[in-house]
C-alpha cells in the first residue's frame, strides 16, 4: 500500500509532507516530498487505554460477536488500539473478564485489543464516583494474584488503601503499570506511591482528593509530581480552562486522552446499566440518579478534536496525547510513530480532523468514503 504526498504525523521527528510505503504490515519507507502540500493528514492510529463500553457492548459481558462489533466501531473513531476496562464487581466476574479478553488476544493475531485494564476494585469508597460501592474492597495480593494478568496492563487503585505497597510491588514483577484513582490520598500518600513507581493518574481530576492550597491532595500531586494523567476531554468531565492549564502546566508528554466511555457512546440518549448502577444519559451526559457523572460517551475522534480546540496543540503534539504517550507507557514499543519499521496502524484525517480512513497492520480497516 502506498500513501502519496500525504502530511505525516510523528510525535518524535515532526511534521513533513511526505510518501509511504506499506508492506507486510508494517512501513517500509518514507520519503519526504519536496514543495507540495497535503490535505490528509496521517498519524499513529489512536490508542484508548480507558473505555468500558461502546454501542451497548460492555467489557463485563463480552463476547466474540461484540467484541469485533466494538473493534469495528473503534475503527471509525481512528482508534486501533484499546484496553477494554473493567469496573468494580465480584471477584468472578473480573475474572470472566480478564479470562476472555487473553484469550480472544491469543487467538487473534491482529486486534486492536491490547489488554485489559482493571479500573478497581481496590479503590476508595469516599471517591466512588460511578463505580458500584457493593464490590469496593481493600487490595490483597491474594486476590491480585489470582486475577488473569497476562494480559492485564493497567490496574486502577487508591495508593492510599491497605494492601497497596504490597500490591504495587507484586505487580512491578507482572510488567502491569498501577494506576492512582477514585483516591482520597493526601499529597504526602501520593508522594510515597510515586517513590513506589505508581506515575500514572486515572481520569484526572476526577475521582480524587482537589486540590486545598495547604493540603493540594492528589490534584496538586498530579500538578507537582512528574506523573501522567489521563484525560477525560469532553467538555463536561472538565471545563475547557482547566484542560487548557493542565496542558500549560504538564506539556504534551505527559498527558494521555481517553474516552472512560460507557454503553452509551455511539448510541441516543436513555437509560443504561454501568456495573449494576442506572445511568441516564441526557444531551450525550451521563450521571447516576444523584448527578454523579458516570462515564462518558465521548468519542476517541471528538476527544482529539476537543483537545486540539481547548488547547491550541500542535499536531505533533496531539499525536503524543492520542498515541505515543500511552502506548510507550504500557509497553508496547513497535507503534504509535509514523516512522519507518513502525507497524502500519495509522489514521487519516482531513484539516478538521475527521476520520477519513483507519489503517491497521497495513490493512484499511474503515473508509469514510
Ligand atoms: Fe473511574
Amino acid at each position: 500500500m502506498i500513501l502519496k504526498n500525504v502530511l505525516t504525523v510523528d510525535p518524535i521527528n515532526g511534521e513533513r509532507v511526505a510518501t509511504i510505503e506499506i508492506d507486510s504490515g508494517r512501513i517500509v519507507s518514507l520519503k519526504e516530498s519536496f514543495d507540495v502540500t497535503s490535505d490528509q493528514i496521517v498519524m499513529p492510529g489512536f490508542f484508548d487505554p480507558h473505555t468500558h463500553a461502546a454501542i451497548g457492548i460492555d467489557t463485563m459481558s463480552l463476547n466474540e460477536h461484540k467484541l469485533r462489533e466494538w473493534e469495528h466501531f473503534l475503527y471509525s473513531q481512528g482508534v486501533t488500539s484499546f484496553l477494554p476496562t473493567t469496573v468494580s464487581a465480584d471477584h468472578e466476574a473480573i475474572v470472566s473478564a480478564g479470562s476472555f479478553l487473553e484469550q480472544y488476544i491469543e487467538q487473534h493475531e491482529t486486534t486492536s485489543v491490547k489488554g485489559v485494564h482493571y479500573e478497581g476494585p481496590f479503590i476508595n469508597p469516599s471517591r466512588k464516583g460511578a463505580q458500584n460501592p457493593s464490590f469496593i474492597r481493600e487490595a490483597s495480593v491474594e486476590e491480585i494474584g489470582s486475577l488473569p494478568l497476562k494480559s492485564c496492563r493497567l490496574i486502577t487503585m487508591a495508593p492510599e488503601l491497605p494492601g497497596f505497597k504490597q500490591a504495587i510491588r507484586f505487580l512491578a514483577k507482572k510488567d502491569v503499570v498501577i494506576s492512582a484513582g477514585h483516591t482520597d490520598a493526601t499529597y504526602e500518600e501520593m508522594k510515597e506511591a510515586y517513590s513506589l513507581g505508581c506515575k500514572r493518574m486515572t481520569h484526572f481530576p476526577n475521582g480524587m482528593r482537589g486540590l486545598h492550597h495547604r493540603e493540594i491532595g492528589c490534584v496538586g500531586a498530579g500538578i507537582a509530581l512528574p506523573m501522567s494523567l489521563e484525560l477525560i476531554v469532553d467538555g463536561i468531565h472538565s471545563a475547557p480552562d482547566f484542560v487548557k492549564l493542565v496542558y500549560s502546566l504538564k506539556g504534551p508528554e505527559k498527558i494521555i486522552l481517553i474516552t472512560d466511555s460507557m454503553s452509551a457512546a455511539g448510541l441516543d440518549d436513555g437509560s443504561y446499566d454501568l456495573g449494576g448502577l442506572d445511568v441516564e444519559v441526557r444531551r450525550g451526559r451521563a450521571t447516576l440518579r444523584d448527578g454523579t457523572l458516570a462515564g462518558s460517551t465521548l468519542l476517541f475522534s471528538a476527544a482529539v478534536r476537543n483537545f486540539r480546540e481547548f488547547t491550541d496543540c500542535t499536531l505533533i503534539e496531539l499525536s503524543r496525547v492520542s498515541s505515543y504517550n500511552a502506548l510507550s507507557e504500557v509497553g508496547i514499543p513497535d507503534r504509535g510513530r509514523v516512522m519507518e519499521g513502525f507497524v502500519a496502524d495509522l489514521v487519516v484525517m482531513n484539516k478538521e480532523l475527521e476520520v477519513l480512513k483507519t489503517i491497521m497492520s497495513g490493512r484499511v480497516v474503515y473508509d469514510a468514503a
